[in-house]
């Protein structure tokens, strides 16, 4: 295992984040940080076995994580309803539905500050992440394990970005300790911007109240803005989702969208709320986006309206994919861990992020070093798609964690069948080998492979 913690420079290291390619003649016109630098490994990754599928190849795949779920009913009703409306909107966003977007964080998270003139709607919380990290004046730290996204995007804004990485050991939580220990080593002078991702891709974990508690201390105390991504707050199986903003109101900025537990991700619908205290960055944020994105598309922002007004049908859709994802999480965690792979059991999202050391001698017998190697021999002898952990992740190269992402099934079906079965709160096997099938045969494609490698010791 790594080392429970480290910080670096990971600026300086940007030929392992940016995968190379060929140097093609025009390089020299490219700024020489972003030289060789490539789309999102998930996005070609899922292209590529899309059109192997499409070949007719069977291939069970865990490599996209979006959402398996059809978009609500009521929502498509509102967005077709809309799709007259083709007026550039106020950069940002629509006030009422700012003002909805706020109606529903006090109703579900408990959060009453938040002010819808501090919110800003765009196409997708990726924009207003990268847009909020460009206009920043300071450095970015950035979890280990992240979401692939966050260091690519602070390399492409210039900044400085220092990595702090948490364990397994630890249920792969960021620490009051690790954090206090980043901020010191992290050698800055200026101003620090934590990503903070809760619930966690790739990890699938989120954070108590006393974690969260602990945490705000320590931030508060060093003056740290914290961008908290809350994307799939609301697809948290069980229990109330904590939002950080609850107990570091002032220095938090919300992130989140339409994209999980919408499942409406192709929409391009994100936004962030900022604390009165950050009255300056958000007007900054949104002068970029006057810029850059003019505003998210209208009759999107129409129909989130009626998503955020959160009628019966939505609130018995977020139950039921909530319900169903579960189930799935469970299985595979179970799974996977009855075989000897080592998994924390995610509590909210598509994802688990599980390390194969167990196979680690017999991997090093046959000459894999890597976790890009070991995905290799899954996909080549098990027909298994899963994307390595590795420095895609910021993990290190000879770690074996992947990112397996559960949601290879039909959602429309498994949502009808949950219904059928009466809107259940535990959902048994049959139930997933019915709905859920291609997970259910992928994963005990992984586990064959597994018991086969172990078979070799
Ligand atoms: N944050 C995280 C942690 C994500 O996993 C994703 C999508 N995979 C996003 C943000 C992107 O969201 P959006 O579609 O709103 O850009």
């Amino acid at each position: 295992m790594p080392s429970t913690f480290s910080v670096c420079d990971i600026s300086k290291m940007d030929s392992s984040l940016l995968n190379p390619r060929p140097t093609v003649d025009d390089s020299s016109f490219i700024l020489p940080r972003l030289q060789g630098s490539c789309k999102a490994s998930n996005m070609a990754l899922n292209e590529q076995i899309r059109q192997l599928m499409a070949q007719g190849k069977t291939i069970y795949h865990f490599g996209f994580g979006q959402s398996p779920f059809p978009v609500v009913d009521g929502a498509r009703r509102a967005l077709a309803q809309h799709a007259g409306e083709n007026a550039y909107l106020p950069v940002a966003g629509l006030l009422e539905l700012r003002a909805q977007i706020c109606n529903f964080h006090a109703e579900l998270d408990g959060l009453m500050h938040l002010d819808p003139n501090l919110v800003i709607v765009g196409p997708g919380t990726k924009q207003l992440i990268y847009l909020l990290v460009q206009v920043f004046n300071g450095d970015v730290l950035i979890l280990s394990p992240s979401w692939i996204t966050y260091k690519p995007m602070t390399v492409l804004a210039g900044k400085r970005a220092f990595e702090v990485a948490s364990s397994m050991q630890d249920g792969w939580k960021l620490t009051p300790e690790i954090l206090e220990k980043a901020i010191l080593e992290s050698n800055t002078s200026t101003n620090r911007l934590l990503i903070f991702c809760n619930p966690d891709n790739p990890t699938g974990i989120s954070y108590s109240e006393p974690d969260l508690k602990a945490l705000s201390v320590v931030l508060r105390k060093h003056n740290v803005i914290v961008l908290s991504d809350e994307i799939y707050g609301h697809t948290q199986y069980e229990g109330d989702f904590l939002s950080l903003a609850k107990y570091y109101p002032e220095g938090t900025i919300i992130s989140s969208g339409l994209s999980k537990c919408f499942s409406a991700g192709g929409w391009r619908c994100g936004y962030s709320i900022y604390p009165k205290e950050l009255t300056a960055l958000h007007q900054t944020v949104c002068s970029a986006s006057s810029h850059t994105h003019s505003c998210a598309a209208a009759p999107v922002q129409y129909a989130a309206i009626h998503i955020f007004k959160l009628d019966e049908e939505t609130k018995e859709y977020i139950k039921g994919c909530r319900c169903i994802m579960g189930a799935v999480a469970k299985f595979c965690h179970r799974e996977l861990t009855g075989c000897g792979i080592k998994a924390i059991m995610p509590v909210a999202g598509y994802y688990i992020f599980p390390d194969f050391e167990v196979l680690r001698a017999v991997l090093e017998a046959r000459g894999i070093q890597t976790c890009e190697q070991m995905c290799e021999a899954l996909f080549k002898e098990g027909n298994v798609a899963v994307m390595a952990g590795g420095p895609a992740f910021m993990r290190p190269l000879t770690e074996f964690t992947v990112r397996l992402c559960f949601v290879n099934f039909d959602g429309g079906a498994a949502l009808e069948g949950w219904k059928l079965q009466g809107c259940k709160e535990k959902l048994d096997q049959d139930f997933l080998d019915k709905y859920c099938s291609p997970v259910v045969q992928g994963i005990k494609a992984i586990v064959s492979w597994v018991e086969k490698q172990l078979a070799e010791l």
